[in-house]
């Protein structure tokens, strides 16, 4: 990698969120001990488009290989804190056809701990994704934030239920949330998709974007909806960590066109909805961080090409 890499001109992208050990119950059998968490999918996600930072907690056990990953890819990794501990656990079993999982175990470990300290060259970052994480140590680190111009949050049940009150306090303070359908539901307290979204942002966000799944991603806001669809796949392996590269993709994509307009989400949509493909191929990070150039911009042509209609 070098200086004329366009994504160390870009803006960096600040990422916060959770470096952890998965244990995945898939139909093609068990995974343990999968380096996973929602701040590792979403850098490895957003440096495909940009620098990015990221603030995180790992325990004595998390391999320095990732570390060294991610510094490979342009990430600056000089706010992940190594806590003595052990490293944030999560385990989870995915239904036969992938489409719902349920959470087995969720040990917080150095997480419990943690109080996020921003390094001094992370608090201009213009752009921030607060990943899923503990909503008040979202709420520290936009503290610590001087003048972001772009702040997105990302969410889960796990927080929806069990700590309501201080993610209402995230939503006041964001520009855009990104949640998946259920998690909209869970919200909103409504089915309706519509409604939800038109309750949520009454919450705070001026954007709100819904993930699907294979049923695509759904950008909600004062311009009206757009749809992007998923990249149809072959071959399904492990969507732990999709709705996290669909993110930082996102962000990645924002940051380099250094807009956020709605036209702007629009494209970063497809950008999302094209880098979480390649991440479901794979179990955990491993055909994530084999993208280039070349297949993304393919695949993104693809993409494009299923939703055109000046062939009808
Ligand atoms: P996704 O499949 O995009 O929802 O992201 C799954 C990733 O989120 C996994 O790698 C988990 O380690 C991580 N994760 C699961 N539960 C939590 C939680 N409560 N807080 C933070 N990260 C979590």
């Amino acid at each position: 990698m070098t200086n004329a890499d366009p994504r160390f001109s870009a803006n960096p992208v600040l990422i916060v969120g959770s470096m952890a050990f998965d244990d995945l119950d898939l139909p093609s059998g068990r995974a343990r001990d999968v380096v996973g968490g929602s701040a590792t999918y979403a850098a490895i996600a957003a440096s495909l488009y940009t620098a990015a930072r990221v603030v995180g907690v790992v325990g004595h056990d998390f391999p320095d290989d990732t570390i060294a990953l991610l510094e490979s890819r342009g990430v600056d990794v000089s706010g992940i804190e190594r806590a003595s501990g052990k490293t944030f656990r999560w385990a989870g079993r995915y239904a036969a056809n992938l489409a719902s999982r349920e959470t087995l175990d969720t040990q917080l470990n150095v997480f419990a701990d943690f109080r996020p300290k921003l390094p001094e060259h992370f608090r201009d970052s213009k752009i921030v994704l607060l990943g899923n994480i503990h909503p008040s140590l979202q709420l520290e680190v936009l503290a610590q934030m001087r003048g972001p111009e772009l702040v997105v949050a990302d969410t889960m049940n796990f927080w929806i239920s069990g700590e309501r009150k201080t993610l209402l306090e995230v939503l006041a303070k964001v520009d855009a949330l990104v949640v998946n359908d259920e998690e909209l539901r869970q919200l909103a307290e409504d089915h309706n998709l519509k409604r939800c979204a038109r309750a949520v942002l009454k919450m705070g966000p001026r954007r709100l974007v819904v993930k699907r799944g294979d049923a695509g991603a759904m950008l909600f806001d004062a311009d009206g909806v757009f749809f992007a669809p998923a990249y149809p796949l072959e071959n399904e392996m492990d969507p732990t960590g999709a709705g996290d590269s669909f993110a930082g993709a996102v962000l990645g994509n924002l940051a380099r066109a250094q807009r956020f307009d709605h036209a702007a989400f629009r494209q970063a949509l497809l950008a999302g909805a094209t880098v979480a493909s390649f991440c479901v191929e794979g179990v955990g990070t491993t055909e994530l961080a084999k993208v280039t150039a070349q297949s993304l911009a393919l695949r993104v042509r693809e993409l494009m090409q299923l939703l055109d209609v000046n062939q009808l």
